[in-house]
């Protein structure tokens, strides 16, 4: 682990921050943090937020957020609270105030005037389609638009009058006038402005011409005084326009742009375009759907912050794409859980039992221990008394060798509590069980049965100490290993991604949880079980109702799917 955090730390970033500190001692570093407010952040942008702001916290420099907000169709409002809520919450601290690229509108306007009057740039009238034709592809050159030798008095005129409104949408756009023929497509004359007659969330009707990522990006990262400006591979080619704008604009800062590898996640889609897809197709309910990787969605399955920063360190930093296996972001929160989750018993999917020697009216209290190693979690009690409910799949009626729970017939420890032998069942008309019919061996509290080894252990909850609640279990949502990479993702969905129970949890525990219900829901802070025996959850606390408590199931007590997926291969 230890070694792990290391290489963290030596990544090649490190190492070009420190190349640059040697040469500039007095070098503070600012990095930036700029989603585009056109979805919720996921996993992946969480590799981003900790890789920039845990530098800047290691070398006392700064980390802006800065909402990249050059496109109204897509963004909105809402997206941008969910965005600084969970940048919030994952722990962070952006520097002073939230910049967002649409306050540099008239900078980024005049900047764009300054191309045209140095001719490298053009008022073009192509159509979308001509353009992409023109563009030519990676083994044909380009063509020149008829429209690129226009003189610059003429272009200044057409882009004023962009800007006024009297285009419609498609009609014109501005373009750096670079080179048809450059090796490198995004060099190839790359729209720098377009039409979007759309009402903004922080500009509202002020434009009507939008400048494009590359051109915003790498002024926004100037003016802001950002010395490295992290992003992911993809944007390798882009660099040469990052630094062609700078160097041909009187901008005063020249930020350098570094790329790494974009986190990818097995079963996962880590796009926000395919989510929204997931959304609109009712396939997940929400962007905090606990089936997908947002991290609102991970919050509300269970996952808690530390756990996604300790995911993000240990997946590292690198210039190689690779797949990271979702059983490592199990583990970062199975290791954080099988410390703190208080331990209690649930059951999800119940049958009933009923201890024909013991009385109706008898009622035993025990102490059990929150956490078999933490005394200091302190103890909770629970009921016993003659008529339970234990797990359905903890029972069989007929004879198997290996199974090592009840059988008829057989021994079993009830959890904390007696041996039990099973000695009849009852059924309805239809041959379900409804009850198992047991012997009580009272001489048995913290004592080996006289006749036997000592039995497995399974788990109940007496009736009278339950509370009817509703449980949910994840999956992943798709069958096969990188669905990022199907061109139809959305025939590889797994249909039991989610499967629902209803069962019970000990009331003692459910009468604690409706106390604080409504204050952990507007707090956003949950609580974490281990129900025994079944796995590691939290409140849903989104459906969760003071009458109508839900849990999720955030994480199972062993890594059982990767079991299953050797099973099957
Ligand atoms: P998406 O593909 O999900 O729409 P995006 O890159 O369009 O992502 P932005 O809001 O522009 O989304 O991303 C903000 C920052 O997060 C960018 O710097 C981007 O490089 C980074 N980022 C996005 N996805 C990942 C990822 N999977 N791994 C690492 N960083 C990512
Ligand atoms: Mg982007």
């Amino acid at each position: 682990m230890k070694t792990k955090i290391k290489k963290y730390r030596n990544n090649f970033i490190h190492n070009i921050i420190k190349e640059d500190l040697k040469k500039n001692k007095y070098l503070l570093l600012h990095t930036r943090f700029p989603p585009e407010p056109n979805g919720y952040l996921h996993i992946g942008h969480a590799k981003s937020i900790c890789l920039n702001f845990e530098l800047a916290n290691l070398y006392n420099g700064y980390c802006n957020l800065r909402f990249d907000d050059t496109n109204p169709l897509k963004e909105n409002i809402k997206y941008i609270n969910s965005i600084k809520n969970d940048i919030k919450w994952l722990g962070y601290k952006w520097n002073k105030k939230i910049y967002y690229t649409s306050e540099y509108f008239e900078q980024l306007y005049k900047y764009a005037k300054e191309l045209i009057k140095k001719d490298l740039a053009y008022v073009d009238q192509l159509t979308k389609e001509q353009i992409r034709e023109y563009r030519g592809t990676l083994v044909t050159s380009g063509k020149n638009s008829p429209y690129r030798n226009r003189n610059i008095e003429e272009n200044l005129k057409l882009f004023k009058e962009m800007k006024k409104g009297y285009f419609n949408e498609g009609e014109a756009c501005l373009r750096a006038k670079i080179d048809m023929s450059s090796p490198y497509i995004i060099m190839r004359d790359p729209v720098l402005y377009r039409i979007i007659c759309t009402k903004h969330h922080q500009t509202k009707d002020q434009w009507c011409i939008y400048p494009m990522y590359d051109f915003a990006h790498c002024i926004s990262d100037s003016i802001e005084g950002i010395t490295h400006s992290f992003c992911t591979l993809e944007f390798q080619d882009n660099k040469r326009l990052y630094n062609w704008i700078l160097e041909n604009t009187s901008v005063l800062n020249r930020p350098k742009q570094y790329e790494f590898a974009r986190l990818n996640l097995k079963y996962s889609i880590l796009s926000k375009r395919k989510i929204k897809t997931l959304i609109e197709k009712k396939i997940v309910n929400s962007w905090d759907d606990p089936r997908i990787q947002t991290i609102s969605g991970l919050r509300r399955k269970g996952y808690t912050a530390s756990s996604i920063r300790k995911f993000c360190e240990k997946i590292g930093v690198t210039k190689q794409n690779n797949l990271i296996e979702f059983s490592m972001l199990e583990y970062c929160i199975r290791n954080e859980l099988n410390e703190k989750a208080i331990r209690t018993m649930a059951v999800l999917e119940p049958i009933k039992l009923y201890l024909y020697n013991i009385d109706d009216k008898y009622e035993e209290i025990f102490t059990v221990p929150n956490h078999p190693k933490k005394p200091e979690l302190g103890t909770h009690e629970i009921i016993f008394t003659n008529t339970i409910y234990i797990e359905k799949e903890d029972f069989k009626e007929e004879y198997e060798k290996d199974y090592k729970r009840l059988k008829l017939g057989e021994e079993i420890r009830l959890r904390y509590s007696y041996i039990i032998k099973a000695e009849k069942i009852e059924k309805d008309k239809n041959g379900n069980i409804t009850q198992i019919i047991c012997f009580c061996d009272l001489n048995t509290l913290g004592k080996k049965s006289i006749n036997k080894k000592k039995p497995a252990v399974i788990h109940w909850i007496s009736i009278k100490n339950s509370f009817s609640s509703e449980f949910r279990l994840y999956e992943k949502l798709f069958n096969t290993h990188n669905p990022e990479q199907e061109k139809n993702f959305l025939s590889f969905l797994n249909p039991n991604s989610m499967i629902i129970k209803n069962g019970f949890i000990e009331k003692k525990i459910s009468e604690k949880i409706q106390k604080k219900i409504n204050k952990m829901k507007t707090k956003n802070i949950n609580l974490f079980f281990q129900f025994e025996r079944v796995g590691y959850f939290c409140i849903d606390l989104i459906d969760s109702k003071k009458n109508k408590l839900i849990f999720n199931r955030t994480v199972s007590l062993r890594d059982t799917w990767n079991k299953k997926k050797e099973k099957n291969n």
